[in-house]
């Protein structure tokens, strides 16, 4: 790790074509990619994890949201409604008695 102080974030690896870099060389010799555009991580954040991140959520979306908008679960929560409507109902009349 000693050698990574002594010099500028130069990575073995370049991060954007994954070609060796020289550990002197300022900008990869493949992409042309150095450490003002090219090799920091931030530098490209729409890669393939957002794609994955994307993929992900409409599957969540899928099975939280899919089966709440079937006629059957409204028809339940109408029925919890109206449950609760002639127990409140129910409480007014017994205690006017
Ligand atoms: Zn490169």
């Amino acid at each position: 790790m000693a050698y990574l102080n002594s010099r500028p974030r130069t990575p073995k690896i370049c991060p954007v074509c994954g070609e060796d870099v020289p550990p002197r060389a300022l900008a990869c010799p493949e992409c042309g990619a150095d450490h003002n555009s090219g090799w920091k991580p931030d530098a490209y954040d729409g890669g393939p994890d957002f794609e994955e991140q994307e993929f992900d959520y409409d599957e969540f979306v899928k099975k939280e949201f899919g089966p709440e908008r079937s006629p059957v679960n409204q028809l339940w929560w109408i029925t919890g409604v109206v449950l609760l409507l002639a127990f409140a109902a129910w409480i007014v009349v017994e205690a006017m008695r």
